[in-house]
C-alpha cells in the first residue's frame, strides 16, 4: 500500500501525503519470444529488486529496486493482495485511487488488468472487492447510501472514445469548481451486482479486440480506461456527497515505435502514444520532485487522470516487462520510467460535494531523491 510520509505543503502546515506505489511484475520466459535461444536478459533478485544485464558491458548487471517485484511465478491473486486490495477501502471515503499498467506491448498489461478465465486479473477482482466494502458497510447501517456505478472508454489518437456507446464521437474532458475532472456525454451505467458489472464489461472489452485486429492491434496502440464510481450519499441533513473514482488503466504499449518504421496512420498512433506516455512520464517526473507546473494538460490521458494521480488519489503502477533479449531497449526504458516514478507525492484528500470548507488542492513538495538505477 502507498506509503505516507508528512511533508510541508506551499502554507507551511504538515500534511499526510501517498505516494504512488510501483510495482513491477516479469512475465514468464517465452521460447517463441526468443528466436536465437539466448534465454532471458532480466530475473528477480528478491521481493523489492530485479537485475538486468547491461549491454554496453555484459559482465554488468544493472539493478533496480521498487516497492515490490513480482517474479514469473506471482499469482494474479498475489498481485491484487499485495498492490490493489490495499487501497480500495478509500473510495468508501470519497477519495480517488488508479491503477495502471504499463510496459511494451507483449509483456504483460492486458494479462495483468483483464487476465483470462482461468487467471482473472485486476479489474475483475478489484470490482468484486468494491462490491464486497459497499455490502459490508450497508450491513454496518452507517447513514450512508452507496451506488456502484462504471464508465469504460478508451484514449486513441488523442480521441476520447466510449466503450459503452461505441458510435460517439471524441468527447470532451472538463473540470469543474472543485477540480474534479468530468466527462460530459460519457455513459454512467449504474451496477447493481458484479454480474451486472460483466454483462457491460465483457461485451465492451470484447469489442475492443476484436477491433484490434482490423485496425492493426489497435488495443495495443490506445489506452483504455474503466472506471468504476462508488457515490455515498448522507441520508439525514445536510444529506452531504462524496464519491470515489477508481481508474482502472491498460495503457498503450510503451515500445518505441519509431524503431519498428511505422508510417502512414500508424506514425501519427505512434505520435499519439508518444505524446501521452510521455507526457505520463513528465508528470510522474514533477509530482515527484515537486518543482514546476504539472503538465497534466499536455496529453488527454494526464488531463483525464489529473485528479486521480498526485494530489489527491491513492496510485499504483504497474509496470510489466518481458524477459527475452528482444524486448530489451524496452524494458530498459519501462525501467527507468517506472524508477523515477517511484517517488510520486500524493496528497489525499476526501472530496464532498456539499461541504463549508473549500478543499485545498496543491501538491506536496519534497526534495527529489535518487533512485538506484546505476550499474552493480
Ligand atoms: P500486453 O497486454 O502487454 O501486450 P499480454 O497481457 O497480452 O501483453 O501478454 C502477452 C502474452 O503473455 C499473452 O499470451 C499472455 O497470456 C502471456 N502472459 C503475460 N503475462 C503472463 C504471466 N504473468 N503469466 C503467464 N502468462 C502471461
Ligand atoms: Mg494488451
Amino acid at each position: 500500500m502507498a506509503q505516507r510520509v508528512p511533508v510541508c505543503d506551499a502554507a507551511g502546515g504538515s500534511k499526510r501525503t501517498s505516494r504512488v506505489r510501483v510495482a513491477v511484475r516479469l512475465r514468464p520466459y517465452m521460447e517463441k519470444q526468443d528466436d536465437k535461444g539466448e534465454g532471458p536478459c532480466v530475473r528477480g533478485l528478491g521481493s523489492q529488486s530485479l537485475e538486468i544485464i547491461n549491454w554496453r558491458n555484459s559482465t554488468e548487471t544493472l539493478q533496480y529496486q521498487f516497492d515490490a517485484f513480482y517474479g514469473e511465478q506471482t499469482t494474479q491473486q498475489e498481485v491484487f493482495m499485495t498492490s490493489v486490495k490495499p487501497i480500495l477501502p478509500h473510495l468508501l471515503n470519497g477519495q480517488n485511487a488508479s491503477v495502471f499498467a504499463y510496459g511494451p506491448t507483449g509483456a504483460g498489461k492486458t494479462h495483468t488488468m483483464l487476465g483470462s478465465q482461468e487467471q482473472p486479473g485486476v479489474i475483475p477482482r478489484a470490482v468484486k472487492e468494491v462490491f464486497h466494502l459497499v455490502r459490508a458497510r450497508e450491513k454496518d447501517a452507517d447513514d450512508w447510501d452507496y451506488t456502484i456505478g462504471m464508465s469504460y472508454l478508451e484514449i486513441y489518437n488523442e480521441k476520447v472514445l466510449d466503450l459503452l456507446s461505441p458510435n460517439t464521437q471524441d468527447l470532451p474532458i472538463r473540470e469543474d469548481k472543485d477540480r474534479n475532472i468530468l466527462i460530459p456525454g460519457l455513459t454512467h451505467m449504474p451496477l447493481s451486482s458484479l454480474s451486472d458489472f460483466q454483462t457491460h464489461f465483457i461485451p465492451a472489452s470484447l469489442n475492443r479486440t476484436t477491433a484490434s485486429t482490423k485496425l492493426n492491434h489497435r488495443s495495443s496502440r490506445s489506452h483504455a480506461i474503466l472506471l468504476i464510481k462508488v457515490v455515498k450519499s448522507q441520508r439525514i441533513p445536510p444529506h452531504r456527497q462524496q464519491t470515489g473514482k477508481l481508474y482502472l488503466v491498460d495503457l498503450a504499449g510503451s515500445e518505441d515505435n519509431r524503431r519498428t518504421g511505422n508510417q502512414g496512420l500508424r506514425l501519427k498512433e505512434s505520435g499519439a502514444i508518444n505524446l501521452s506516455l510521455f507526457t505520463l512520464s513528465k508528470v510522474v517526473d514533477s509530482l515527484n520532485t515537486g518543482g514546476g507546473r504539472v503538465p497534466y494538460r499536455d496529453s488527454k490521458l494526464t488531463r483525464l487522470l489529473q485528479d486521480s494521480l498526485g494530489g489527491s488519489a491513492h496510485s499504483v503502477m504497474i509496470t510489466n516487462i518481458a524477459p527475452e533479449y528482444k524486448y530489451y531497449f524496452d524494458t530498459f526504458t519501462a525501467l527507468n520510467f517506472a524508477a523515477k516514478s517511484k517517488l510520486i507525492v500524493n496528497r489525499p484528500f476526501v472530496r464532498e460535494t456539499v461541504s463549508s470548507t473549500a478543499e485545498v488542492h496543491k501538491t506536496g513538495k519534497r526534495p527529489r531523491q535518487e533512485q538506484g538505477c546505476g550499474a552493480a
